[in-house]
């Protein structure tokens, strides 16, 4: 073990520099003026897959954006991970709550603010160099593909059918898929809504009070994922006809429920053809009218309308 940690101390800042080229691409999938930055980025994956070690890597066409594969096999008969990830990033917008450039990182208290710093380039990236470092310090225990698509932000449309052309190609005994690990804080449930969405989640996950923390902050996309993954829930299984969002978060934080429901409208990706959420999101995920005194305010309302 002592090799590759070596060899991460000396390279540790070109690692890093790598990385930080890596965001300055600015791989919107969803938006047809950066196709070629879209391409750009394939490529640049492809060659960083191929410099750290990878036996072969390529990109392989789709109707949309590209996919890169690579691959290192070390011995047919050993087990073979698959690492999945994706280049593509949302778009940045609005522009205006970001205190730097989205695809010119900067580095604050050791954490690097850009867009796709931690979804999905940091995380994929990560696995790269863990294939460099084992590679060049002979200690890669398995065989290891890398399946690095563009188009997650906008639901993935070309991916099953990449797979299922590509099945002998992705052979895999594990799939290896970097995300959210934080277990949430809830007391009764973990990483319920409540354990990973509320002020005290993402006090307890960020080490700031939510007020304090800036607009993007990575914090921020994981509370945006799980509102998102709710919202989208509820629509697919009640019917609702309409979803109101309260409580302190949303309230104080008014760039939060622009970025829920391109989420949402992301992840239902045509699926349900509901006018009032693809027509109208804006009125169909809202903030309540009573705002912050929705709770108490609310129940008064409903109680005059009761007949005793
Ligand atoms: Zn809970």
């Amino acid at each position: 073990m002592q090799a590759w940690k070596d060899y991460q101390e000396k390279n540790k800042d070109r690692f890093l520099d790598e990385l930080l080229e890596l965001l300055r691409i600015p791989s919107v999938s969803a938006r047809s003026e950066h196709k070629d930055d879209m391409k750009k980025c394939a490529e640049a994956v492809k060659q960083r897959l191929l410099d750290a070690g990878a036996d072969k890597a390529e990109i392989y066409p789709t109707e949309g954006h590209p996919v890169v594969y690579g691959e290192k096999i070390t011995d047919p008969a050993k087990p073979t991970v698959l690492v999945y990830g994706h280049y593509d990033v949302q778009p940045p917008d609005p522009l205006e709550l970001w205190n730097s450039g989205p695809f010119d990182p900067v580095i604050k208290d050791g954490k690097i603010y850009a867009r796709g710093s931690a979804d999905d380039k940091g995380q994929f990236y990560m696995h790269v160099k863990a294939l460099e470092m084992m590679v060049k310090t002979g200690s890669l225990p398995t065989n290891i593909k890398f399946c690095i698509e563009g188009e997650e932000e906008i639901g993935s449309p070309n991916l099953a059918k990449f797979v299922s052309s590509h099945k002998d190609l992705l052979k895999a005994d594990v799939v290896l898929i970097s995300g959210d690990t934080w277990p949430g804080n809830c007391p009764f449930h973990g990483d319920c809504i409540e354990g990973l969405a509320s002020g005290p989640a993402i006090e307890a996950r960020s080490g700031k009070p939510a007020g304090s923390l800036e607009f993007d902050s990575p914090v921020w996309e994981t509370v945006v994922h799980a509102l998102a993954q709710l919202n989208h829930l509820l629509v697919v299984t009640a019917a609702p006809q309409r979803l109101l969002i309260g409580g302190g978060v949303m309230s104080a934080q008014p760039h939060l429920f622009p970025r829920i429901r391109r989420a949402v409208l992301e992840s239902l990706n045509g699926y349900l053809h509901i006018p009032q959420v693809l027509n109208d999101i804006d009125r169909f995920i809202a903030p309540p009218g009573l705002g912050t005194l929705a709770g108490p305010l609310g129940a008064l309302a409903i109680a005059a309308t009761i007949e005793l």
